[in-house]
C-alpha cells in the first residue's frame, strides 16, 4: 500500500484493502483540494477517534436513567456528558443529542407539534430553505399544510412583511427559520415576533450556522426561538449528527418524538463525538475560528466582486456565498463541474427567482468553513477568486489545459495546510 496511508486506513487496509483503497482515495482528496461546500467541514483527530470507538456496539434506546437495556452504565454518562456541553455551549434549558441527522430532527419537530394536514411555514428551497421546512417533494410538503415564504427581489433579503402576511393569512403551528443557502444573519428577533403574533412555535433551524453562534460570529436564536434544530457536522465541526435544543416547555414532546416517535437507538459513538466537538466549541480558540470563517468569507467576497461575480444580496454577513454565474455567461452546474476538476470544489445551487431548471440551475454555492479549519486566512481569498475567475471562464471556452493547470497550482498550494487525519505527503 502507498506510504501515505493513515494508521487507521493502514489496519483497515489488513482487513479490507479493497475498502481501505477508497478511504485512502477520498482521504488525498480532500487533503488536495480547495473545499468550499458551506455545509462541510474537517472534524479534527479527537473527533475522529471517538467516531471510531466500542461505542458503536451498544444499544441504548430510550433515555439516561430510562433505558430499555441493560449495561448503560457508562453509555449513560456518555450521552449525559453530551447534553450538559450542549446546554452549556449554547445557553439552552434542554438538549436532544439523539437525532440522526439534521432531516430527522426536523421531522422530530413535526411529531411534536403537528398533525398531518397542519400548517407549517418555512423558507422554500429555491429561495434558501431546507427539504424538510416544506418542500412540496419532502415529506414534509407531502403529508402536512406547507406555506413558503422567500426573498425579495431587489435585494434578496427576507420580506419580513410578506412572512406576517402569510403567517396571519395561515396561521401556521410551526414556522422555520434558517436554511441552507442564506448568505445574511437570521433576524430570529423579527421572526419570533411574527410567531408570537399567530401563537406559532419558532423553531430555528441552525444547521449551517451552528459554529457561528457557538463562536459568537452569529447572533444567536435563545430567547427567540423556544424550539432550536441543528445538524453537528457542518461550522460546528463535529461528526454527522443532530440536536435539538429548547426551552423546558418543549423538552419532553421533543424527547418524546426523536424516541419512541420517529427513532430507535441512538448513535452512541456519534453522541461521544458529539460531546468531544462540543468541547472543541467551547474554547477560545473555536471563537477565533468562527470570526475567521466570517472574515475569510467576506474577503472571498469581496475578491470574486472584483472579478466581476455576481453575488446574491451583494455578498455575505456569514460563512456562505452564492453566486449567479448569468453574467459570466455559463450555468452553476458545468461551472461547479469544472471548478470540481481544477480541485476547487463547491456546488451548483438555484438562486433567488432562477429562471433555470434546480438540476441546471444559475449558480454555485461557496464557503469557507473547510478552509479556515485548515489555516487559510484573508491574504488566501484573493488567489482562491482569481482561479474560481479562471475555470469559469476556461470552461466557457472549452480550455482545459488552463483547468489541468489550475489544477496543479491548487494542490501545491494548499500542501502546507495538512487535514486532520491525514497524514502530510
Ligand atoms: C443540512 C441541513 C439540514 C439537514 O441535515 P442532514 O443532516 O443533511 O439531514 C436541515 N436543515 C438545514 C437548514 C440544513 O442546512
Amino acid at each position: 500500500m502507498p506510504e501515505s496511508l493513515s494508521a487507521v486506513t493502514r489496519r483497515l487496509a489488513d482487513a479490507d484493502s479493497e475498502l481501505a483503497r477508497l478511504v485512502e482515495d477520498e482521504g488525498r482528496r480532500q487533503s488536495e483540494c480547495i473545499r468550499l461546500i458551506p455545509s462541510e467541514n474537517y472534524v479534527s483527530q479527537a473527533v475522529l477517534d471517538a467516531t471510531g470507538t466500542v461505542l458503536t456496539n451498544k444499544y441504548s434506546e430510550g433515555y439516561a436513567g430510562r433505558r430499555y437495556y441493560e449495561g448503560q452504565q457508562f453509555i449513560d454518562q456518555v450521552e449525559t456528558l453530551a447534553i450538559e456541553r450542549a446546554q452549556s455551549l449554547f445557553g439552552v434549558e434542554h438538549a436532544n443529542v439523539q437525532p440522526y441527522s439534521g432531516s430527522p430532527a426536523n421531522l422530530a419537530v413535526y411529531l411534536a407539534f403537528l398533525k398531518p394536514g397542519d400548517t407549517v411555514m418555512g423558507m422554500s428551497l429555491p429561495m434558501g430553505g431546507h427539504l424538510t421546512h416544506g418542500w412540496n417533494v419532502s415529506a414534509t410538503g407531502r403529508w402536512f399544510n406547507a406555506v413558503q415564504y422567500g426573498v425579495r427581489k431587489e435585494d434578496a433579503r427576507i420580506d419580513f412583511d410578506e412572512v406576517r402576511e402569510l403567517a396571519l393569512r395561515h396561521r401556521p403551528k410551526v414556522i422555520f427559520c434558517g436554511g441552507t443557502a442564506i448568505p445574511r444573519t437570521i433576524e430570529f428577533d423579527k421572526f419570533a415576533e411574527i410567531a408570537r403574533e399567530v401563537d406559532a412555535v419558532l423553531v430555528a433551524d441552525i444547521a449551517h450556522i451552528a459554529g457561528l453562534v457557538a463562536g459568537g460570529a452569529h447572533p444567536t436564536p435563545v430567547g427567540h426561538a423556544p424550539v432550536i434544530s441543528t445538524t453537528t457536522h457542518k461550522t460546528l465541526r463535529g461528526p454527522r449528527g443532530a440536536m435539538l435544543m429548547s426551552t423546558e416547555e418543549h423538552a419532553k414532546a421533543l424527547d418524546r418524538a426523536v424516541f419512541p416517535g420517529l427513532q430507535g437507538g441512538p448513535h452512541n459513538h456519534t453522541t461521544a463525538a458529539i460531546a468531544v466537538a462540543l468541547r472543541e466549541a467551547a474554547e477560545d480558540d473555536f471563537k477565533r475560528y468562527a470570526a475567521q470563517i466570517v472574515a475569510n468569507a467576506k474577503a472571498l467576497a469581496d475578491a470574486l466582486l472584483e472579478r466581476g461575480f455576481d453575488l446574491v444580496s451583494g455578498g455575505t454577513d456569514n460563512h456562505l456565498i452564492l453566486a449567479d454565474l448569468t453574467s459570466k455567461a455559463i450555468g452553476g452546474k458545468p461551472a461547479a463541474q469544472a471548478l470540481d476538476r481544477a480541485g476547487i470544489e463547491l456546488n451548483y445551487n438555484t438562486v433567488p427567482f432562477d429562471p433555470r431548471k434546480p438540476f441546471d440551475p444559475s449558480g454555485i454555492r461557496l464557503g469557507t468553513p473547510s478552509v479556515t479549519t485548515r489555516g487559510l486566512t484573508e491574504e488566501h481569498m484573493a488567489q482562491i477568486a482569481a482561479w474560481m475567475d479562471d475555470v469559469v471562464t476556461a470552461a466557457g471556452n472549452e480550455d482545459e489545459s488552463t483547468i489541468a493547470r489550475v489544477r496543479g497550482e491548487v494542490r501545491e498550494f494548499v500542501a502546507p495546510f495538512p487535514i486532520p487525519g491525514w497524514p502530510t505527503p
